[in-house]
Formats: structure tokens, sequence, C-alpha cells
């Protein structure tokens, strides 16, 4: 009987990886010799929610922001779709990264009607802006304020207009930086399911900044949890609620009731 031994061993099956719509890489950024952002890493996959997680000044915001390209890393890179698009030598403008965002104090143009200020960042012949403007506005359910100006909507109409413009023009990713935090207790359970609905159906990445650990919790697919400029754990919500790395991190989360 022969052997087999000169068969080559079978190719193994390759399980392909999804690429992330976002990375960043050890993405570092110091203010007047303090190290802010710290070597900052993490993914966000498409159609999915990150919350970048923690107390005030830990540096959320200038990650955010570096992402955004309007701030400067001292190191590190930013790939999105497996592509650089930043690093210290090499800079793709912030019009031209696809980002939409989303800030607590990211005011509309209280010149322009509520339609308007959502066809703001679009581009083509008016019949697709129109028709984009009216999906969206149907969406988050404001279609009848389209020529409203916003002095005349809530805050929390406000706040759903501004979700409709950051997504008028298909980011591939979207940042948000506390956008609930100006809100009323009452309205922002509703407007964070909302939000949550509108972003899935619009296949966006999303990177959301809190330091509210329950929205987190409401909201994320994934955590990571920042303190002193440094991610001291990333994961599921529920593991890193359940399983948190130090006192530091039960004292934080200890806010949830
Ligand atoms: P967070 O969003 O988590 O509250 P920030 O990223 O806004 O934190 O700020 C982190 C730290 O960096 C804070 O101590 C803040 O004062 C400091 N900082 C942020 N931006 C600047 C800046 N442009 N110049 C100097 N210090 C800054
Ligand atoms: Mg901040």
């Amino acid at each position: 009987m022969k052997h087999d031994t000169a068969r080559p061993e079978p190719e193994r099956t390759q399980v392909p990886q999804p690429v992330p719509r976002l990375e960043i890489r050890d993405l570092t950024r110091a203010f007047g010799g303090q190290l802010v952002v710290d070597h900052v890493s993490l993914k966000v996959m498409p159609g999915q929610v990150t919350c970048l997680l923690g107390p005030s000044g830990c540096g959320k915001s200038t990650t955010l922001r570096m992402i955004a390209g309007v701030e400067m890393q001292d190191a590190g890179q930013i790939f999105v779709d497996g592509n650089l698009i930043c690093d210290t030598v090499f800079r793709v403008p912030p019009e031209r990264r696809h980002i939409g965002l989303m800030f607590q104090d990211f005011a509309l143009f209280p010149h322009l009607s509520v339609g308007d200020n959502v066809a703001f960042g679009l581009t083509g012949p008016a019949e697709k802006k129109q028709a984009r403007v009216t999906e969206l506005l149907d969406k988050v359910g404001l279609r009848r304020f389209v020529d409203e100006y916003p002095y005349q909507l809530s805050g929390g109409e406000q706040q759903r207009v501004a979700l409709a413009r950051a997504l008028a023009p298909r980011p591939r990713i979207m940042l948000m930086d506390e956008p609930f935090s100006g809100l009323d207790n009452r309205l922002r359970d509703d407007i964070r399911d909302e939000t949550l609905e509108v972003l899935k159906a619009e296949d966006a990445a999303v990177l959301l900044v809190t330091h509210e650990p329950e929205e987190a919790m409401r909201m994320a697919d994934e955590i990571a949890l920042m303190r002193n400029g440094r991610i001291v754990q990333q994961g599921a919500p529920y593991n890193v609620y359940n399983a948190p790395v130090d006192r530091q991190s039960v004292a934080f989360f200890s806010d949830i009731n």
C-alpha cells in the first residue's frame, strides 16, 4: 500500500475578516507636554455603534476631532475601509473623509429652513436633493416641518434635523460627540432609540462619544472605555459592565441604576 505522505496539505479555508469601516491605530496627541490621547486604537465595523465612553476630560473629543480631521495627531494612523486617510505625513482633508458629524452644540443654520439645512451638504440635481431631504425628514418624522425655521422647533426636533443633515450626504462614518446631552431627560430615551433606528437603516458606522454609562449601555454594540487618554477596556457592553477591569471602572459604572 502506498503512503500518501507526498500529498500536499489541503489549503486552509480562510474565513474572510470583515474590513472595519473605521480603524484608528495608536492615535496620540499632547497639549503643552501633557498626553491627552495616548496610543488609542479602535475599530468600528459597518452598521455598528461603537461608544467611546469615559469621564469628562479623558480625551474623547480630541480623539473625535482627529478622526474628523480638524485636529492633527502627533502620532498614529486613521483608516477608512482599510485605506489610510491620515498619518503624520499624509492627510486627506476633512471634507473628503465621508464623515458625518453631530455635536451637542453643532447648531442648525438659523437663517435656513429645515429642508435647506438638511440639503446643505448635498450636491447634484435639485430633484435628487429634494428626494433625499424628503426621505430623511420622513425617517426622523419631521416632514411637515420642511419649510419651518430652526427657532420654531423644540430642542428634540432640532436634534433630529441635525441628524438628518449629518446623514444626508450618506457618510461612511458618523461621529457623534455627546449629541443628546443638551436634551431634556424625558426626551432623551426616545431620541436615543429613534436615532439608533435611523442610523442602522442608513448603514453608517457610528462612533459615539459619551460620559454616560447608561447611554453607552443603551446604544452601543461595542464599548471602548477611556480614562486619562487611554482605552482601558473594550468589548460588548454586557461584558464591559459585568467584568470591570479595576476599581475605577466599578466606580464609573456605579452611576447606572
Ligand atoms: P473629553 O471630551 O473626554 O471631555 P477633551 O478631549 O475635550 O476631553 O479634552 C481632554 C484634555 O485635553 C482636557 O484636559 C482638555 O483641557 C485638554 N485639551 C483639549 N483640547 C485642547 C487644546 N486645544 N489645547 C489645550 N488643551 C486641550
Ligand atoms: Mg468632550
